[in-house]
């Protein structure tokens, strides 16, 4: 995994001063890395007769789409406020630099089907967690929130459901 994670860029002070921020997309842009994170991050799902990929915008688009395509999921969107047509259920969270909304759409998870979430980055597991409290509302059966990377002195993973956490590479 050390290639993988030399890979991802450190960029310090964004999006504020102190704070050293893993920048994912040069992860992403390599064909090879992307491949590879993708291969590895699916397998672990493969047989779990997963029905949704839940993605939570933006980077997490990109993750989630990916692993539903391998797992042959359908992907749900997890949006900011405003962007989602139909009838939405919404939800406030803390996350690290400040508080955000997220939205789903209401009809996006049916009872009783295998949820997979996905995003790029868990970091103080605020956004993550909002998005559990969305899918057990909607009903869903939560299989595992998976990452690319935990930022693992935030420690996210405590907000989230324990023994749900999967991330593939730890900082
Ligand atoms: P949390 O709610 O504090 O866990 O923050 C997670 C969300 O913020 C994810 O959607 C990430 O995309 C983003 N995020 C937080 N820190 C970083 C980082 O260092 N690199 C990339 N994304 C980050």
């Amino acid at each position: 995994m050390d290639d993988l994670k030399s890979i991802i860029r450190d960029v310090p002070d964004f999006p504020k001063k102190g704070i050293i921020f893993k920048d994912i997309t040069t992860l992403l842009a390599d064909a090879k890395s992307f491949q590879r994170m993708v291969d590895l991050l699916s397998h672990r799902y493969i047989g779990q007769k997963i029905d949704k990929v839940v993605g939570v915008e933006a980077r997490g688009f990109i993750i989630g789409a990916a692993l539903a395509y391998k797992l042959g999921a359908g992907v749900v969107l997890v949006r900011k406020p405003g962007k989602l047509p139909s009838e939405t259920f919404s939800k406030s969270y803390a996350l690290e630099y400040g508080s955000d909304t997220l939205e789903i759409h209401k009809d996006a998870i049916k009872k009783g089907e295998k949820i997979l979430l996905a995003d790029d980055v868990l970091a103080t597991g605020g956004t993550m967690s909002a998005v559990v409290d969305m899918v057990n509302v909607l009903g869903g059966d939560l299989v595992e929130c998976c990452f690319m990377a935990e930022l693992e002195f935030l420690k996210g993973r405590s907000k989230l459901p324990q023994g749900k956490v999967f991330s593939l590479l730890k900082f």
